[in-house]
């Protein structure tokens, strides 16, 4: 696996590679098998060289966030990277994403606008901005994002959209601890305690799974049942929200239907954890 730095380091491993389908995953490193499963997805949807991006994106966190303490394993990250079958990895400094003089942000409105957009301002500026750099600088065929983070996946499609950047996004399924706890960077952030107590999460999703899969269509009652079954777990400090909403606009809906997200931010101790369960009802 070939590792760059900086935009000429990029551009001179991947022009032999031009011809054939580059697909990029974009991560802030830490990777864990839900990261390595996206690559395994991009392979799949026929690309045929594997690119993936380690960039701890300052300007996605805010004042009071884990930017400082965000894990960060390069070693460990690059022989995983390497092991899936990785070609090349693009460890960019600071200013070859933002270099000196940089001025030109991406403000994202439409999905961008509430539950994450609301709870960390700034966020998906940071995120449309740097995923619109990583593109501009790898210039992939296809990109690979996890539904993990629905919103994020709804921001950068509409962003793909709006400014016909031409690159295919590819959504991969929810990698899942044994105990339904979704795969993050962030779980190492958690006690045993609260490991255990994050668990609550999954299966909370999966009561509102089986109350919509019984016929409920109301989003009130399934906002309700969620925040009730995820109160009831002692560990949980706070629900951030509990919403359904459509998959495309994120906009919340009274009743389900069509391509909905069902996303959950909660509080356990100090770390704040992201899921979500994603149906298609007719
Ligand atoms: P991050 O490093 O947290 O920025 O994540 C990088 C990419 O991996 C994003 O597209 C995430 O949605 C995706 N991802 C993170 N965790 C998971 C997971 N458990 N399952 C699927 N995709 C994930």
């Amino acid at each position: 696996m070939e590792i760059a730095r900086t935009a000429v380091e990029l551009d001179a491993a991947l022009a032999p590679w031009r011809e054939g389908r580059i697909g990029l995953v974009p991560t802030m490193g830490a990777l864990h098998p839900g990261h390595l499963s996206l690559l395994g997805l991009a392979r799949q949807s026929g690309a045929t060289r594997l690119v993936a991006s380690i960039f701890v994106n300052p300007s996605q966190f805010g004042p009071h966030e884990d930017l400082a303490r965000y894990p960060r394993t390069p070693e460990q990250d690059a022989s995983a990277l390497a092991a899936a079958g990785c070609d090349l990895l693009f460890l960019p400094t600071a200013d070859s994403v933002y270099p000196p003089g940089f001025a030109s942000w991406i403000e994202p409105l439409g999905p961008a606008l509430g539950l994450e957009g609301t709870e960390r301002p700034g966020h998906f500026r940071g995120v449309a901005t740097v995923v619109a750099r990583l593109f501009a600088l790898v210039r992939p065929q296809l990109a690979v994002l996890g539904r993990k983070d629905a919103q994020q996946l709804a921001v950068v499609r509409r962003l793909v959209e709006d400014l016909g950047l031409p690159v295919e996004i590819v959504a991969a399924p929810i990698f899942r601890e044994p105990d339904g706890l979704a795969m993050s960077s962030r779980n190492r952030y958690l006690s045993p305690a609260e490991r255990s107590a994050a668990a609550a999460i999954p299966r909370a999703l999966e009561l509102a799974r089986a109350a919509i899969e019984g016929g409920e269509r109301e989003a009130a009652t399934i906002r309700g049942l969620l925040v009730e079954a995820l109160s009831r777990e002692p560990l949980v400090e706070r629900v951030d929200y509990a919403e359904v909403v459509d998959a495309e606009s994120f906009a919340p809906l009274d009743r389900l239907a069509g391509e909905i997200v069902i996303p959950v931010a909660v509080r356990i101790g100090a770390t704040r954890l992201l899921d979500n369960l994603q149906l298609e009802l007719s």
